[in-house]
């Protein structure tokens, strides 16, 4: 199988030096093995996106000299494959809508109990909700999200694995493989179609690297614990699993994310002040 890595910046800002990293040890880890490097837009916070950050990742990533294949997949395009996975979770009984909004749920959570994230995990408020009620919601114009029971499912993963547990292999810098134990019950009843908008970021990421036949998922190490999630969601839907590396993150000495909102070390600016690629290679460590 033809090593296949992906760069799936969301265009919600301008790109940092982070983001550099992950698109250019994305762009190496394939063209070092022969393989095949994508470029994935997760476009589907419709709010958030702009045009304008679209084309501005396709010029950086270009400045910076690498090359992907076309066409690039655009997440907000394919919102019915979203939904159609959605649907055989539905099918299988794994999803319940939930009309609870952010103060709701904050009201009613275990504040000793957050999410990888740090939210708060979800306190089951529509859980057990008859249908009634999700109809009278309805009738009343309300969209739900849709939650995955995370009981129910691990019960499916248990009666497909046995005593196998659900893992995933996470491969080291230095090449070296390690296999992990996915704990997706630590992000609770998580959502998997918005309300906002039909899809979730962690459906969306694991319909479309089975789609493009992602075989090696390359990302930073803040997504270490979506990984978990992501690997119950690929056994639910019966989608291959690819290896992962998450390589380090790129922080302020003092800690502090970069982040798109200020443009801290952003890729425009750097270049207007005269960087060049081999510039930002040598600052991410990767020249
Ligand atoms: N779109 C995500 C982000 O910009 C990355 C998703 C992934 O690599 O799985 O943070």
């Amino acid at each position: 199988m033809t090593l296949t890595t992906r760069f799936a910046p969301s265009p919600n800002g301008l790109l940092h030096v982070g983001h550099a990293l992950s698109a250019i040890f994305a762009h190496d880890t394939a063209r070092l093995n022969d393989g095949r490097f994508l470029l994935r837009i997760e476009d589907i916070d419709l709010e958030r996106r702009r045009p304008e950050y679209v084309s501005a990742i396709y010029e950086d990533l270009s400045w910076l000299g690498l090359t992907w294949e076309e066409p690039v997949l655009v997440q907000s395009e394919h919102f019915k494959e979203y939904l159609a996975a959605a649907d055989k979770l539905i099918a299988t009984g794994l999803l319940y809508p939930c009309f609870a909004t952010r103060s709701e749920i904050a009201a009613a959570a275990d504040p000793e109990k957050t999410d990888p994230d740090g939210a708060p995990v979800y306190p089951g408020l529509w859980k057990g909700a008859s249908g009634e009620q999700v109809g009278a919601r309805m009738a009343a114009g309300d969209t739900p999200a849709l939650r995955l029971n995370m009981d129910a499912a691990l019960k499916v993963v248990r009666a497909k694995r046995g005593e196998k547990p659900l893992t995933f292999t996470e491969i080291a810098e230095d090449g070296s493989a390690q296999t992990i134990t996915a704990e997706p019950q630590r992000w609770g009843d998580a959502i998997i179609i918005r309300k906002d908008v039909p899809a979730s970021y962690h459906l969306s990421v694991v319909v479309d690297d089975a789609r493009q036949g992602v075989t090696h998922v390359t990302r930073g190490r803040d997504l270490f614990a979506a990984t978990d999630l992501q690997r119950l969601l690929q056994e639910l839907l019966d989608l291959p699993e690819p290896v992962y590396s998450h390589h380090r993150v790129i922080c302020w000495a003092d800690g502090r994310k970069l982040s798109k909102s200020n443009q801290d070390m952003g890729l425009r600016a750097l270049r207007d002040e005269g960087a060049t690629p081999a510039d930002i290679r040598k600052v991410i460590g990767l020249a």
